[in-house]
């Protein structure tokens, strides 16, 4: 290692990146970098550590209702904070299901997302609630809607001297449905097979009129299913079939196999999680 810088501000931070750009590694909460320890210790970079910057761990609603939530929040805070689960019950959901207790301690949601996994268990629920970025690099901020930052596996739209600083969750109407469920194969410390968040709103005549379905684990990123959100809009429950979702799934997702599961399991679950969604939120 050539060095570990820990800043106290995101300009420091920044000005650290620029100055030794191409060859630093940042950290925050660790629990995805420091898995391959030894090796990365063992590399020669320079550390940017970003858990000295208060400002990345403030979440609270701002001037218009929307939820702020620094990238250095710990997933534990997001599980348990009363505005999150009241309004965005689904990332409170997911949160709870990241990992277990320790890990959700240290891990943050900035190192959920940056880390650009397609299994990150947060990411559906910040799809499907049309979540912004703001994000900090040398020529200052800059905002990017959440669903045009995985750009493909594992490859993210920030630009090598940028840093995540906060997410932005409009908030939501008071009359719409949220779903979240995690398949996995254990109820904690299993990364998901599928995941889906949904967020719903059914009109008085009975039909869709909003519909967001975001998924973990069946492509290459999250990935929102807009095709399917399209076509059921305008729809009732009774014109709706299994088979027809799980036609419509086939524009949005593209499972492979891997060691947790098989492509054509995926499928069927990503079409059974949005039936359900439908089915227990017009109850
Ligand atoms: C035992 C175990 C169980 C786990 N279970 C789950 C699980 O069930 N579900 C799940 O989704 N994940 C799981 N994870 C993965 C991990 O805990 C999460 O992805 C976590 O949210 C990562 O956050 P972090 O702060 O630890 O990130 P770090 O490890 O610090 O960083 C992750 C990546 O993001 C980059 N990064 C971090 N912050 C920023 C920033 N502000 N700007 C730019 N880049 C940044 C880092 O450079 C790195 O590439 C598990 C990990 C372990 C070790």
């Amino acid at each position: 290692m050539k060095s570990w810088y820990r800043p106290g501000s995101l300009l420091s931070a920044v000005d650290f990146l620029a100055r030794h750009s191409g060859c630093t590694r940042i950290i925050q909460g660790g629990t995805d970098v420091m898995v391959g320890r030894s090796r990365w210790l063992d590399d020669d970079v320079h550390w940017l550590d970003l858990s000295g910057i208060a400002e990345l761990r403030e979440l609270y609603v701002g001037a218009e209702g929307g939820l702020i939530i620094g990238a250095g929040v710990p997933i534990a805070r997001l599980r348990v904070d009363p505005n999150v689960v009241q309004y965005w019950p689904n990332l409170a959901g997911s949160a709870s299901q990241t990992g277990a207790p320790a890990i959700q301690n240290r891990a943050t949601l900035g190192g959920n997302i940056c880390n650009a996994s397609p299994a990150a268990d947060n990411a559906p629920a910040l799809l499907a609630y049309n979540a912004e970025l703001e994000i900090i690099g040398p020529s200052g901020y800059r905002r990017l809607p959440y669903r045009d930052f995985h750009l493909s596996y594992r490859r993210t739209a920030l630009e090598p001297n940028e840093l995540l600083v906060r997410i932005v969750l409009p908030r939501m109407p008071a009359d719409v449905c949220h779903y979240y469920r995690k398949v996995g194969t254990r109820a904690a410390q299993a990364i998901a097979k599928v995941g889906l968040s949904a967020v719903l709103h059914w009109n008085l005549e009975g039909a869709i009129d909003h519909a967001q379905f975001a998924f973990s684990s069946v492509a290459a990123t999250p990935r929102l299913a807009v095709a399917l959100g399209k076509t059921l809009c305008g729809k009732r429950l009774t014109q709706i079939s299994l088979a027809q979702i799980q036609g419509l799934l086939e524009e949005d997702i593209a499972p492979v196999s891997d060691i947790r599961s098989s492509d054509s399991y995926r499928r069927e679950i990503a079409g059974r999680l949005v039936w359900q969604a439908l089915h227990t939120s017009i109850m």
